[in-house]
């Protein structure tokens, strides 16, 4: 293969250790791929405000909400087949997770949640008649139908044993929300439930 020198770092590289620079007439940057790259995120690291108003200018425009909307309209089946794959495989990577992020961030939601319902009690009250319909909302609605039936199967399970179908990170956490997915569910004793809900006033998602 042929060589060529790099302008920046002087090496005799093989021609395709450099970017094509115009592929119809063969021609490639003078600059070598790890110059360019080094290079490239040094103009990067010298204009980055610059660079960021940009981008930000590109994002949330019409045009561009419109070409995200024809996007996921034409990707849903690949993604919902994927996520359908995926599932079984994530799960219990899912669970953890999601455990893991409870026991870490629950004593500040908590906190937050016992001086939010002090300042009115009403209020959380009716919120509390609204949390059936906010979880309706939290359904994503990309779930599968063997999804949807496994969320179900928790509720059944739950009805059976005397169990309680808790949602491991709330649905309507002041700083993070859960959804109602099946790897955001986990059955409870109405022990183990009481002693979550104790802790954590506004969170009373079982049923
Ligand atoms: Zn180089």
């Amino acid at each position: 293969m042929d060589t060529k020198q790099c302008t920046l770092c002087g090496l005799d590289k093989p021609v395709d250790g450099f970017h094509w620079r115009i592929k119809s007439k063969e021609k490639r940057h003078s600059k070598c791929k790890d110059c360019f790259c080094a290079y490239m995120k040094d103009q990067r690291g010298k204009h980055v405000k610059r660079v960021r108003a940009y981008d930000n200018a590109r994002t949330g425009t019409p045009k561009r909400l419109e070409q995200n909307r024809k996007c996921y309209a034409n990707t849903i089946d690949v993604r919902r087949e994927y996520e359908r794959k995926r599932y079984p495989i994530r799960a219990e990577a899912l669970k953890a997770q999601n455990r893991k992020r409870w026991a870490e961030e629950s004593d500040m939601m908590r906190d937050r949640s016992r001086k939010y319902y002090a300042s009115d009690p009403a209020k959380y009250a009716a919120r509390a008649a609204a949390s059936r319909a906010e979880r309706l909302k939290r359904v994503p609605d990309w779930l599968t139908d063997e999804q949807r039936s496994e969320i179900r199967d928790f509720y059944v399970e739950a009805k059976q044993n005397g169990m309680h179908v808790d949602h491991i990170v709330p649905l309507r956490g002041k700083m993070v929300s859960g959804l109602h997915v099946p790897w955001n569910l986990q059955l409870l004793t109405p022990e183990e439930n009481q002693r979550k809900n104790n802790s954590f006033l506004t969170e009373n998602e079982t049923n």
